[in-house]
């Protein structure tokens, strides 16, 4: 008996944030497969007769390596129904879904992707800002500065004065990454917010800029920063500083930065 494999973003951690096919698929699952950032509070949505595997890692700690979770998604995949891969916010943005998809897709598994509302979403609801605010932002960009398997850094051509810029998975070290914004070429009183454990009871919000970020006292992970100037609470006041330049300006295009 050959079932399908459910891709599904269990959101930033309010399990009201769950999309009702993830809730229905959780709640009809023979297996699920999750990741340590999982919360308790959407666990406790998963059919008590489903077995639970916690594939996650934390603090550094690998429980499996991604070859072996692929391999448990595979076999799972051949002996049961309905088989869920479970991961904190969309499954698809920094979430390794590619490499599952494709061992999946090559041992002919039918596999369904089921969208959640990823961190950066999350984060922005709970600073109460728009990601995209017209009057002063024209793109997002969802980045990291750890580095991908490949060493694939950063590319700061792409950000330019009206870009949001929202990094997933900072680390503690805002010092550092306070640098490399800087040496990205945005300017020291560029607003920035760092939201830690965004929709969850222990929510914190912290407003910034990229120059105090290297200042700030750790908040706890998992945390990300929205930079940008709808990192403030007022934009309108704002809009006016900061470059006051086109985004064709050729100060902010930057080449890339390893
Ligand atoms: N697939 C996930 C991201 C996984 S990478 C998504 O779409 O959200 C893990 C990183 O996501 C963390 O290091 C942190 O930067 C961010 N993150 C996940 N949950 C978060 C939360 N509740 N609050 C703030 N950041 C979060």
């Amino acid at each position: 008996m050959t079932g399908k494999v459910y891709l599904v973003g269990a959101g930033p951690g309010d399990p009201e944030l769950l999309t009702l096919k993830a809730a229905r698929v959780l709640a009809r699952a023979d297996v699920v497969l999750h990741d340590a950032l999982v919360s308790d509070a959407v666990l406790a949505m998963i059919s008590p007769a489903a077995e639970l595997i916690n594939v996650g890692k934390r603090a550094g700690q690998k429980l499996l390596t991604q070859d072996e979770i692929n391999a448990l998604l595979i076999s799972n995949g051949r002996t049961h129904p309905a088989v869920v891969r479970l991961k904190g916010g969309d499954p698809s943005i920094f979430g390794r879904a590619g490499e599952e998809i494709e061992a999946l897709r090559r041992a002919g598994i039918a596999y369904e992707i089921v969208p959640g509302i990823s961190a950066a979403l999350g984060a922005a609801a709970a600073a109460g800002i728009s990601l995209t605010d017209r009057r002063v932002a024209s793109q997002i960009v969802l980045t990291t500065f750890s580095r991908g398997i490949d060493g694939s850094v950063m590319d700061w051509g792409c950000v330019t004065s009206t870009t949001t810029l929202v990094l997933y998975m900072p680390g503690a070290a805002y010092a550092e990454v306070s640098e490399h914004l800087l040496g990205g070429g945005l300017p020291a009183d560029l607003p920035c917010v760092i939201v830690s454990n965004a929709t969850n009871p222990q929510q914190q919000v912290r407003w910034s800029s990229v120059g105090r970020l290297a200042r700030e006292e750790k908040l706890l992970a998992p945390a990300l920063l929205i930079v940008g100037r709808v990192a403030s609470h007022e934009v309108a006041e704002i809009s006016a500083q900061f470059w006051g330049r086109s985004r064709k300006d050729p100060d902010l295009q930057q080449p890339s930065v390893s």
